[in-house]
């Protein structure tokens, strides 16, 4: 599932393409029909992200909200002609003035894909977390969610009501990053850790949206330029043997349902 970064430089890359613009939206799969004829015709005024959640607030006040899910993908077709849509494409966003040979998003295999009103989308909002990604998080709410609970911070960390946005790839980096084992009870999380694990999060989300992946290592431990690294190298626990901070091999469980992993040297139990 993709993590916040990917969804804030969706957001970021989509508004780049379409906001003040008139948006033609179609659905070649016949699913949205009706949901893309409610915002075809209308200026998108913004796009936003919260956590793993996208929302399009179009100038008849309408939102459009989208969360991927495990499978749901955004592609971007770019170049004249365009390709068609396909017969899985939920939604093609594009923008109305342009002679169909510019740009375009397709939607397919989202979680959730609907219109919804400004109070729908408080409403959704409601029920997530601080996102350390937007300017506006509050990360006393998560603290007091941690200081509150028994639970394994590892498993408490892909709660998206404590903290919005994060899964299974940052939760491991970010752990052994700053160092608590994943199993540890969230109350038990001093807070001079959690200030650490709050500004490393941080930290950490904003370079996966400027890299568009995640890379944890920093620029001088990478053995090569960020471009050109293979999918799933330059981080220093998740799918890896050994702690690419000490080299320690690493432990290897399941918690919440998904493989963690951690090193007992960096994060003693
Ligand atoms: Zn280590």
């Amino acid at each position: 599932m993709p993590e916040g970064h990917t969804i804030h430089r969706l957001a970021k890359d989509q508004g780049d393409d379409l906001a003040g613009r008139t948006i033609r939206a179609s659905s070649a799969q016949s699913r949205f029909v009706e949901g893309a004829a409610l915002i075809d015709g209308t200026v998108l005024e913004r796009s936003e992200a919260w956590g793993k959640h996208l929302f399009h607030t179009f100038d008849s006040g309408r939102v459009l909200h989208v969360h991927l899910g495990l499978i749901g993908k955004w592609f971007r077709r770019a170049g004249a002609p365009l390709p068609d849509p396909t017969d899985t494409t939920r939604l093609r966003l594009s923008p109305k003035d342009d002679a169909g040979d510019e740009v375009a998003w397709d939607l397919t295999g989202p979680m959730t894909c609907a219109v919804i009103t400004p109070d729908q989308q408080d409403a959704v909002v409601a029920t997530l977390g601080p996102d350390p990604l937007r300017t506006d998080a509050d990360p006393e709410r998560m603290w007091s969610r941690l200081q509150r609970s028994g639970k394994a911070v590892g498993l408490l960390l892909m709660e998206q009501d404590v903290v919005a946005g994060i899964g299974n790839v940052y939760r491991s980096e970010l752990l052994n990053i700053v160092g608590i084992d994943p199993r540890r009870p969230g109350r038990k999380v001093t807070r001079d850790e959690f200030e650490r694990l709050w500004a490393e999060t941080v930290r950490q989300l904003r370079l996966g949206v400027r890299r568009n992946k995640i890379v944890t290592m920093s620029t001088a431990e990478l053995p090569m330029p960020v471009s050109r690294l293979p999918n799933g190298e330059g981080r220093y626990a998740y799918k890896m043997e050994h702690c690419g901070r000490c080299h320690t091999e690493l432990e290897v469980y399941p918690l919440a349902g998904r493989t963690t992993w951690s090193c007992p040297t960096c994060q003693p139990r």
